[in-house]
């Protein structure tokens, strides 16, 4: 029996899903170790309610491997600060900014100043664990993943998806994906109870979110496959860069 499980955010998740849902309650771990996919508050929720307060998020990329990760005290990840200089560029603790590093260990490939294509907030102050690493406050994944209101004010995808899609009735699971400025797609795996209630909650969400004036489809399917590199996407914005207002 495993004791720490590592995984893609979203799979730890379906994970614990199945284990409740098929009544499996002797699986446990004396850690388990969220990296490689931004994990939601929501999710969280979900795998604390079952497991237990072991849960770590972690953030790293393909080229400089960590980059930061939680301490015991859940409150922003600390920046693996001894190999690595880390900017949040345009960000403090409430605004995400553009997640920069430079590798200060690798003297074979030096990394300087390498834009990830992450947004992340910055936590300020010290951390209650004692550690005096700097911390991240939440990572939000991709640029990529941002999306634009008609007007042309930037939404993070994740935040949307965070906010009120994954609180949607009959919705297993959903994507977004923006083809114009005035004009997304929302593609749905319907759970049993899906129906006219979730159509109203999506509409109401959308407009909350881009205003009426933001055209939609909605797409049923019975999956939604992930990326090459089995991440889950949940925002795909397919503007082209011209169409999109300078910041
Ligand atoms: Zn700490």
């Amino acid at each position: 029996r495993p004791e720490i499980l590592i995984g893609h955010a979203h799979s730890i998740h379906f994970f614990t899903r199945y284990l409740i849902a098929h009544g499996i309650d002797d699986v446990r771990f004396a850690s388990i170790l969220s990296t490689a996919e931004t994990l939601l508050p929501a999710e969280r929720r979900d795998i604390e309610a079952h497991f237990g307060p072991v849960l770590f998020d972690r953030y790293g990329c393909e080229e400089v491997s960590l980059i930061a990760s939680e301490c015991d005290a859940h409150d922003g990840l600390h920046v693996a600060a001894e190999g690595l200089w880390v900017e949040v560029l345009g960000g403090d603790a409430s605004t995400p900014g553009r997640v920069v590093v430079t590798d200060l260990i690798n003297r074979g490939m030096p990394m300087l100043r390498y834009e990830v294509g992450d947004l992340a907030t910055v936590a300020s102050g010290p951390c209650s664990c004692g550690r005096g690493l700097p911390r991240l406050g939440r990572v939000f994944g991709r640029t990529t993943d941002i999306l634009y209101t008609p007007a042309g004010a930037p939404v993070s995808g994740v935040s949307i998806l965070d906010t009120f899609l994954i609180h949607i009735p009959g919705v297993k699971q959903a994507q977004i994906v923006q083809d114009s400025l005035d004009h997304v797609t929302l593609r749905l795996v319907p759970a049993e109870s899906y129906g006219q209630p979730s159509l109203d909650h999506l509409h109401r969400a959308l407009d909350d979110v881009f205003g009426p004036e933001m055209r939609r489809d909605f797409e049923v399917v019975d999956a939604i496959a992930p990326t090459a590199r089995g991440k889950f996407q949940f925002s795909i914005c397919e503007l082209d860069p011209a169409q999109i207002p300078p910041a």
